[in-house]
C-alpha cells in the first residue's frame, strides 16, 4: 500500500532513470496525448506527501497520486503500446524506455506556476519526510476544533494534519505508543499526540531503502527484513496474535473512509 516512504522510494528509483532525459511521449488520462510537452528535459522528481512531483522543463509539473490501488510500471525503449497508454493513468517515455503509472488515483499536468496553490498539495500538512518537520503546526491542526472528537485512527490518516502516514503506519504508530485507536483527540495530551507524529516520521525515514516495510525492530534491525522474519506489530497480523503479550489481534474498518484498523485490545486497552 503505498504510503510517504513509498513515493519516495519510487522517486529516488525514477530519477536516474528519467531526470535529464527529453521527453518523446506523454499521455495524461485526463488530456489524452500532450503533444506540447514533447521535448521537453525533465529536470526534476521530487515528494510531498503522497505526491510525485515530475517537473517538465521549468515550466510544468505532472502531479501523480498513486491512491490505494496504484502501480508503477517500466517499459523498454520502443516498446510502448497505444494500448498501454490508454491503459494507463499517465505516462512518460523517452529514449531510454517509458514509465506508466496504472490505476492511480490522480494525474494531472499543472503549470508549475499553480502548484503552490493547486487544492490537493496546498492543504496538506507538514510532510513527515521532511528533515525538520513543525511540530508545533502539525498540534495546531489536530487542535482544530472539527478535529475534536476524531478518533486518532482518523486524525494519523488526514493528510492535512500531516502528509505522508497510510492505514499500515497507523495502525503500527497506534500499537507501539500503547494508544487505542478509538481514542478521541480531545482526550488526548498535546505530547501525546505530538509522539505519534515524531514516531510516524521516524518510522518513514527508518524505511526509506530497497526492501519490505518494516516497524519491528526498526532501530536494531535497519535492514529489509529476511524471510520469515516478523517485520509487522499488528497490520495484517490477525492469525499470528500480539508479539508482546500473545493475546488477539483484533481488526475492524474505522472513520468514513472504512480503511481496517488493526489493534491489541491488553496493550491499547486505554481509552
Ligand atoms: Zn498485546
Amino acid at each position: 500500500m503505498p504510503e510517504g516512504d513509498t513515493i519516495h522510494n519510487l522517486a529516488t528509483r525514477l530519477r536516474p532513470l528519467l531526470c535529464g532525459e527529453q521527453v518523446t511521449k506523454l499521455w495524461v488520462r485526463e488530456r489524452g496525448a500532450v503533444a506540447a510537452r514533447v521535448g521537453d528535459e525533465i529536470t526534476d522528481i521530487e515528494t510531498k506527501g503522497k505526491h510525485l512531483l515530475v517537473t517538465l522543463g521549468e515550466g510544468w509539473v505532472l502531479r501523480v497520486h498513486l491512491g490505494m490501488k496504484g502501480r508503477v510500471r517500466r517499459f523498454a525503449a520502443e516498446t510502448v503500446s497505444d494500448h498501454a497508454c490508454f491503459a494507463s493513468t499517465a505516462l512518460i517515455e523517452t529514449a531510454r524506455g517509458a514509465i506508466g503509472v496504472f490505476d492511480a488515483a490522480q494525474a494531472e499536468l499543472t503549470p508549475r506556476r499553480w502548484l503552490r496553490a493547486q487544492r490537493q498539495l496546498a492543504s496538506l500538512g507538514p510532510d513527515l519526510l521532511c528533515r525538520h518537520v513543525d511540530y508545533d503546526d502539525v498540534l495546531n491542526r489536530a487542535r482544530a476544533p472539527e478535529r475534536a472528537e476524531w478518533t486518532l485512527g482518523e486524525l494519523l490518516l488526514d493528510q492535512r494534519v500531516a502528509a505522508g502516514i497510510g492505514n499500515v503506519y497507523k495502525s503500527e504508530i497506534l500499537f507501539m505508543q500503547g494508544a487505542n485507536p478509538w481514542q478521541r483527540v480531545q482526550d488526548t495530551s498535546d505530547a501525546s499526540i505530538k509522539a505519534l507524529f515524531e514516531l510516524g516520521s521516524e518510522l518513514l525515514h527508518a524505511n526509506l531503502r530497497p526492501g519490505s516495510r518494516r516497524t519491528v525492530g526498526h532501530k536494531t534491525r535497519p535492514h529489509a527484513p529476511l524471510p520469515g522474519e516478523d517485520r509487522l506489530w499488528v497490520y495484517g497480523q490477525t492469525r499470528r496474535g500480539c508479539l508482546k503479550c500473545h493475546s488477539p489481534i483484533s481488526s475492524r474498518r474505522q472513520g468514513p473512509q472504512a480503511r481496517t484498523t488493526y489493534w491489541c485490545r491488553n496493550c491499547q486497552s486505554d481509552a
